[in-house]
């Protein structure tokens, strides 16, 4: 059982930081048991970087959805490009919902040696 820190994000989630401290059950020079303790907890301000990726992906969404808004207001003028900025959406969904299904393997991954 080896020591490392945790980076604990704004969005509440989490990865290993800096090896800290070696265990009596260290075995060769240099190489950890396989086995991660928690030896301090350090605050990052941030959220970690797919969460952002997911929140600029979002803004991008809420915007594409005001420009449709706006653009339904005027009739029918704008429907080739409220067609494009749809398509545009559609998009951003997977992507997002992509982002969400990454985010889920490595919170259950974390918890693993490696
Ligand atoms: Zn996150």
């Amino acid at each position: 059982m080896c020591f490392f820190d945790q980076h604990r994000f704004a969005c509440g989630d989490w990865k290993w930081g800096h090896f800290r401290q070696h265990c009596n059950r260290e075995y060769r020079i240099g190489e950890t048991c396989g086995m991660k303790l928690i030896m301090q907890t350090v605050a990052v301000g941030q959220k970690c970087k797919l969460c952002e990726k997911i929140d600029t992906k979002m803004r991008r969404r809420t915007a594409e959805v005001d420009r449709i808004s706006r653009w339904q207001r005027e009739g029918s003028k704008f429907r080739a490009s409220i067609e494009k900025a749809m398509e545009i959406i559609r998009g951003l969904d997977a992507e997002v919902y992509e982002l969400s299904c990454e985010r889920q393997r490595r919170l259950q991954g974390i918890g693993s040696a490696h």
